[in-house]
Parts: C-alpha cells; structure tokens; sequence
C-alpha cells in the first residue's frame, strides 16, 4: 500500500540460514556484509567501498530475502523502497521521497537501502511507457545525485533488484554506483531441494515425504512458487481433515501451482 512506501530502517532477524541455494551470490554478498561489518579493514589501504550491487534475477527467485539477509548478517537497519511504487506519483513526489529515503537512512548508518525493480524508475530515455519521462528522469537523476553524494566510508549500501539489466539508464551502471552486479537464478534440482527443507519446516509433514521427488517434479519452479507449493499443501491437507501434510498434498499443491503459473503467462503473453 501507498502508507508504507518505504521500509524505514526496520531490524530484520533473517539471515543467510533462512535463503537455501545461492550459493555463490551469497559469497558474493557476504563480502559486502563484511564491507559493513568492518569497513575500516578495507579502507585501511586506500580502497574504495562500493557503494552499491545489483541483484539481478526473475521474480521470486529470492532477490528481496537476499538483501533482507544481509541485513540481518550485518545487524544493519534495512530501508526499502519499490521502484514501481514511485509510477503513479505527481511531479516532484519521486525525487523527494528519494531525497527522504536517503536522509533517514544517513541517519541511521550504517544500513541497507534496497530498491526493488529499479528498472521502473531506472529505464534509459524514452523506454518507459508506464510513468511521464520527465518525472522519471526526476526521480532517477536524484537518485545518482544522493548515490553520488555519500562517500564510500558512510556506511550505506543500496542494493537493487531487476529483471531487465538491459534497460537500464547506463548511468545508473558507472564506476561509484551499481557497479557491481549479482546473478540471483531460478535454483537447479539440488537448489530446488533445499529450498524445500527451508520451507517444509514449519509444515506438519508425513516421515515418507519424498522432497527429492519434489524437487524433479517441479522444474523451472522460483524460490516462491516453491514456498508457495509447501504452504498450499498444507491447506490442502487441513481441507481433508488430516494431521499430517503427504505426499498427494503436494502432488495437488504443485499441479494448483502449475496451473496459477500458466494463468499468469497467458496473462503475460496472450498472443501465445
Ligand atoms: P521479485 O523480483 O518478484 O520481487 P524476489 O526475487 O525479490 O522477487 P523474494 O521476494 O525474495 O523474491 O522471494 C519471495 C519469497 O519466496 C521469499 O519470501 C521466500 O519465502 C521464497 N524464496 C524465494 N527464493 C528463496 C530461496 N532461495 N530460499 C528460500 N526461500 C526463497
């Protein structure tokens, strides 16, 4: 909703124990946690912190839960903003609540800034049919200027997620800003699975669970449409009156699941 348009520098208690697979993204983030934790240890010999990394990756693959993650490794408050949320904003309001955003977050340094689908404010020229390029322009050009304003020792990292790099304003990618960017992919066979531990925790679940067999079964599935599967099981289950989630639960979950995901590309995609 409009109300929160940001996260105002909430203390998040997820950490990496809670984000399965991602392995090497998570090493690539863990340096930047330590970037955090001890900068001084870096800029002891003339280095220069980055100030900020793009997360880039399809929907629900984990993106937000990432840089949420690292918030909590680094014990850091953690300040959001979705870039969509700026679409339907009058002239002006974009840049100020940018220029808001990063006050607060000065204040409370260091932290995480994370914006999510930066693409809809970071769009080159002429690319965004959703919000009047001026005030895109607005809200994007005061964005580098608070990113170019902090000095690499202040504490702050913004993170930012997007699944189209490829339209992003080039500026946005210089040397002091998005400089470096990390792959968040859908998870393979073994990623799938341990996403499944993760999110089969919480569930009451038969001893013979097959999740092996789950993971085969659903290819192509996000960290969410995964998350999704386990939680629908679980209704599906209850439905039924049973005290235990098995395995039928979640053949029915992820068939329903499946079938949501075809709806949404038909959506997506009529012409096919
Ligand atoms: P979007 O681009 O749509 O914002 P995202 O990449 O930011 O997506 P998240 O919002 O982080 O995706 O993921 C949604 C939910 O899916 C998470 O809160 C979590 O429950 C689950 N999930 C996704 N990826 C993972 C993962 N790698 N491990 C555990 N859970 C995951």
């Amino acid at each position: 909703s409009k109300a929160t348009l940001f996260d105002k520098g909430t203390r998040v208690n997820i950490t990496f124990n809670d984000v399965a697979g991602l392995d090497e993204a998570k090493v690539e983030v863990m340096e930047i946690v330590d970037f955090l934790k001890q900068p001084k240890k870096y800029t002891a010999l003339g280095g220069k912190i980055p100030k900020g990394a793009l997360l880039v990756g399809p929907p629900g693959t984990g993106k937000t839960l990432l840089a949420k993650a690292m918030a909590g490794e680094a014990q850091v408050p953690f300040f959001s903003m979705s870039g969509s949320d700026f679409v339907e904003l009058f002239v002006g309001v974009g840049a100020s609540r940018v220029r808001d955003l990063f006050k607060q977050a000065r204040e409370k340094a260091p932290c995480i800034i994370f914006i999510d689908e930066i693409d809809a404010i970071g769009r080159a020229r002429g690319k965004n049919v959703m919000m009047s390029n001026d005030e895109r322009e607005n809200t994007l050009n005061q964005l580098l200027v608070e990113m170019d304003g902090f000095g690499t020792d202040s504490g702050i990292i913004i993170l930012a997620a997007t699944n189209r790099p490829d339209v992003l304003d080039s500026a946005l990618l210089r040397p002091g800003r998005f400089d470096r960017q990390i792959s968040i992919d859908k998870p393979d066979l073994v990623g799938r699975e341990a996403i499944f531990e993760v999110h089969l925790k919480p569930i009451k679940k038969s001893p013979n669970l097959d999740i092996r067999r789950l993971a085969a079964q659903t290819p192509g599935f996000a960290g969410a449409d995964i998350a999704n599967v386990c939680n629908e099981a679980a209704l599906i289950a209850a439905r039924k009156g049973k005290n235990e989630v098995e395995m039928e639960d979640f053949n029915d979950a992820v068939d329903r699941v499946i079938g949501g995901l075809e709806k949404k590309n038909k959506i997506i995609s009529p012409e096919e």
